[in-house]
């Protein structure tokens, strides 16, 4: 053999090399949640962490661990798969605005990713509870939406010109607002406040709170109360 043959063999067998590479990629690590590059943190307490996830058309998360129970809430319509560590990936499913979701953490820790396998991008707020209640608060402040051990959602749905029931928060809430709207918020002595709400704003209230909740505008309202338990 030439030297010329050797080094065509040499680069044909480096190409095949980095081929097989390529096609089956060698398992990353997980990472915590607030570590995957695609997840903000966007407010962070002694009660909970807000993330922000916005994931493009066809892209994935990198695989990264949750460890407490949490609540998600989509802002945007799209299809998204789950794929937890070592297992396939899961089929597809629909994101909606205006949908949420309770999680409860089994075991010590949750590993995925996702993948956005719709034509939007995936935009959602991901709220992690720090602390999960040994005796939780047996005081609810209306009807619960949904719930995991941490904490209980409430859903109110607000026309132009409706206003909620008057309710009582006795433990810190998350406010957030699904769609952008005028709310109106009024307390029981007739002091009120209005703010023009975008979707996704978002606001920590830590103290009791008795309030009316009113859409004062034009278009379709809709609040998420996240309370702790
Ligand atoms: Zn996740
Ligand atoms: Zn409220």
């Amino acid at each position: 053999m030439t030297a010329k043959t050797y080094s065509v063999v040499f680069l044909f067998s480096s190409f095949i090399f980095a081929a097989q590479e390529a096609s089956t990629p060698v398992p990353v690590e997980p990472v915590p949640v607030e570590n995957e590059p695609l997840h903000h943190v966007v407010l962070k307490n002694e009660s909970v962490v807000v993330i922000h996830l916005t994931l493009p058309p066809g892209e994935r998360t990198l695989y990264h661990t949750h460890t407490h129970d949490r609540v998600a809430i989509p802002l945007s319509s799209t299809s998204i798969t789950q794929q937890v560590w070592n297992e396939k990936e899961g089929p597809p499913s629909r994101s909606e605005p205006r949908t949420f979701s309770a999680l409860t953490l089994a075991g010590s820790s949750y590993t995925h990713r996702v993948h956005n396998v719709g034509a939007n991008p995936y935009d959602v707020l991901d709220v992690e509870f720090l602390v999960r209640p040994q005796s939780p608060s047996p005081v609810t402040a209306a009807t619960v939406a949904a719930e995991n051990p941490s904490a209980r959602i409430y859903n109110w749905n607000l026309a132009p010109g409706a206003t909620s029931a008057m309710h009582t928060h006795v433990r810190p809430y998350l406010i957030v607002a699904v769609t952008g709207f005028t709310l109106k918020m009024t307390a029981p002595d007739g002091q009120s406040i209005k703010h023009e709400i975008n979707r996704g704003d978002f606001h920590w209230v830590d103290a009791k709170v008795t309030h009316t909740l009113a859409n004062a505008g034009s278009a379709e309202g809709q609040i998420v109360e996240v309370e702790l338990k």
